[in-house]
Formats: structure tokens, C-alpha cells, sequence
């Protein structure tokens, strides 16, 4: 008895603590549905399918042959038939829709947030999902490694950014801000491959998911987060930078762009830069990664200094590669810039990537090296 009085608060702790971490597991499920914008503000749609479908409109379904309908969208409802039904509508089949001439897996979902604004979205299982992003954000061609090294880091970018269009009424957008999505239309065999051989796996740290930013080639050193963009998160481990040989021989390891003054003052002055005529352009101090920190932008109305993402965004992040400049000139009435890299350096290096999985590394080899310990794990899905 005078045992279990002494151990008896011991044991409720105990209990506790597995009660808490049991709770915390269970809530560790993640949704099996996305929602992707695929278009947005559309007065006219072509929906087909060549299987009997129906959609859903205030709780009620309607049935349609196989076949193709224009649907007229206006004042948050739809004319489908010559009949009006009120947004949002949900249409459902058991095969693929085409949509405006592209396929899609799953439902179409057509949604208005306002009068104005509507958004179509694609709703469909995560799995499928990514076998419409493989493709658009990596090279279908490229080795079977490296692409499931690329479904495992778009899948865990996918989840870990889950709802990031909530306001729209979808979770993910199908452009560059959040992945690139294509659609069934875009996929193939190595890719769905690659999705089907990595199923539910996530790159996780500390047991959580992990940031996996991503870009096209790092020019030698990936680089800390902080230097590229204000995200008030104190870098994790993993993505605070890595030296990368393995990218050195990539088609875009250095570039050349000849930009017009005229040109980088508009752009500067769009943005809300009050930008002189420009006498002078140059890189101020150095990041961990060789990247500049600053530039600094000589005018004739004074000097102006920003961290050199912004400048890359302000005046052209397709034609100033990255921030990785090794050089600026003058010429006539043109800045002439030189640089290495391609894309904001944070995360795994695609290029690089590629040739860890030519050479015969593994995916999850590929994912150690640009995200230091963390490891693959598998999530569950919840059954809703
Ligand atoms: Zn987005
Ligand atoms: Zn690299």
C-alpha cells in the first residue's frame, strides 16, 4: 500500500504523458484531399467526361449524360443546360474530367468567393496530385532516383503548405507560388512511378514535416533562408545552407543578362522604388553561400540599398538568375550582369540532384545531403 501512495503520482504522470502523445499521434493525420485553383475568374467553361457524371448544387444532384457542356458562370451561379444553379457546384465522375480542353483527375469544383470572383478547383487525392506536379517541376526524363526524391519533397511541400489559399476557397494554386500542377494531361510513366514508389513518404524533422524549398541549381552552396526572404523563423539545421559540388557541370551553372538602365529603373520605380537616372550598380557584402547581400544602386537622386532577392524579384527574377552575382558592368546605357545558379538557392538543388541520382545515390541519400538530419518517414492519411 505505502508503495503505491509513493509511486502513485509517478504513474499518473506517466499516464499522462502517453495519453498526451497518443492524442498527438492521432492528430499527426493528414487530409487524402487537395484542393488545387486551376482557373479563376472564368465567364465560360467547357467541362467533358465520357463516362455518366453528375454535380451537386444546394444539397441536391442532377444527373448529365456523357458528353460536353458549356457552362455560363455570372453573378455566383451557373448556367448549365440553359438552367441556373447556385455556386458552389461539385461535379463528380468515376473517370477523368477534361476541363477547357486539359484532363483531370477527381472532381470540379466551381466556387465564388464574390459577384466577381470565382475560382474552379480540382479536388483530388494527394497521391494524384502529385503525378501533375512531377512533370511541371521536374524533368520527366531525368533519373528515377531524383524523381522520387522529387515526390517525397512535393509532397511534403504540398502538405506543409495545405490551406495556404483558404480565402479562395482551395488549398494550393497551380503556378510557381505554390507548385506547378499540369493536370492528368501533363503526366507520365516515370513520374507516376516515382509517386507510386514513394506513396505517403515526407521528409520529417524532429517528427514534424520539414520545410522542403526547392530549386533549380545552386551555383556550388545552398543558402540560408534568411538571406533570401524575411520568413521571422529562425533557420532550421537542415536548410541553413550546404556546400554542392554535384551541380558544377549543369547547362545553367552561369549566365550572362544585359538589362537597359531605362529597363531596371522602371521596374525599380514599379515597385515603389523612387530610382534617379542609374550611374552605378554593385554587390555589397557576402552571404555564407558566395551570394551577394546587398546591391547598391547609384542614382542621381542618391544612393539606394536592398537585399539582393528583392532587387532580383524588383527588376527580373527569369533574367537575373540568382542572387549568386559575380559580376557587374556598364556598357553604353546597359548594366551587363554575370552570375552562377538558378532560383533562390534555399533547399535541394535539382540539378544537383540529377547527378547524385546518375551517379547511383538514392533518393533518400539525395534527400540527406540537402536537408542534414532529416529523415523519410511515412504519414497517414485520414480515412474521411
Ligand atoms: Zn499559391
Ligand atoms: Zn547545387
Amino acid at each position: 500500500m505505502k508503495i503505491l501512495k509513493r509511486y502513485l503520482p509517478a504513474f499518473i504522470y506517466v499516464f499522462l504523458i502517453c495519453f498526451f502523445a497518443c492524442t498527438y499521434l492521432y492528430a499527426k493525420e493528414y487530409k487524402e484531399y487537395i484542393k488545387v485553383g486551376i482557373l479563376s475568374n472564368q465567364k465560360s467553361l467547357n467541362l467533358a467526361s465520357d463516362k455518366k457524371y453528375y454535380f451537386i448544387s444546394n444539397n441536391k444532384k442532377y444527373r448529365l449524360s456523357p458528353g460536353k457542356i458549356n457552362i455560363k458562370i455570372k453573378n455566383k451561379e451557373a448556367v448549365i443546360l440553359n438552367k441556373s444553379y447556385k455556386l458552389p457546384i461539385e461535379f463528380v465522375s468515376s473517370k477523368c474530367f477534361l476541363v477547357n480542353g486539359k484532363i483531370y483527375r477527381g472532381n470540379i469544383i466551381i466556387t465564388a468567393s464574390s459577384k466577381d470572383n470565382n475560382s474552379i478547383i480540382n479536388k483530388l487525392k494527394m497521391e494524384d496530385y502529385l503525378k501533375g506536379i512531377l512533370p511541371r517541376e521536374s524533368s520527366a526524363s531525368w533519373n528515377q532516383e531524383t524523381l522520387k526524391a522529387q515526390a517525397v519533397i512535393s509532397r511534403t511541400y504540398a502538405l506543409k503548405n495545405m490551406g495556404r489559399h483558404e480565402k479562395q476557397g482551395f488549398d494550393v494554386c497551380s503556378q510557381v507560388h505554390c507548385q506547378v500542377y499540369g493536370g492528368a494531361s501533363c503526366e507520365t510513366k516515370n513520374c507516376n512511378k516515382a509517386v507510386c514508389e514513394t506513396d505517403r513518404e515526407v521528409v520529417l524533422y524532429n517528427d514534424e514535416l520539414a520545410q522542403t524549398f526547392f530549386h533549380s541549381s545552386c551555383g556550388g552552396h545552398t543558402e540560408d533562408p534568411n538571406f533570401v526572404w524575411k520568413w521571422n523563423t529562425k533557420t532550421p539545421e537542415y536548410l541553413k545552407g550546404i556546400k554542392d559540388d554535384y551541380c558544377k557541370d549543369n547547362p545553367h551553372q552561369t549566365w550572362t543578362t544585359t538589362l537597359p538602365e531605362t529597363t531596371i529603373r522602371e521596374k525599380l520605380i514599379k515597385v515603389g522604388y523612387k530610382t534617379g537616372k542609374i550611374q552605378k550598380i554593385s554587390a555589397s557584402g557576402t552571404t555564407p553561400a558566395k551570394a551577394a547581400k546587398e546591391i547598391v544602386i547609384k542614382h542621381s537622386k542618391g544612393t539606394l540599398k536592398l537585399n539582393s532577392y528583392v532587387f532580383r524579384c524588383a527588376v527580373s527574377a527569369d533574367k537575373i538568375k540568382s542572387t549568386l552575382i559575380t559580376s557587374i558592368k556598364t556598357k553604353n546605357k546597359n548594366f551587363i550582369f554575370e552570375g552562377k545558379g538558378w532560383g533562390h538557392k534555399v533547399g535541394l538543388c535539382q540539378w544537383g540532384s540529377k547527378t547524385m541520382g546518375d551517379k547511383g545515390f538514392t533518393y533518400k541519400q539525395i534527400l540527406e545531403f540537402y536537408y542534414p538530419k532529416t529523415k523519410v518517414g511515412k504519414i497517414k492519411y485520414a480515412n474521411k
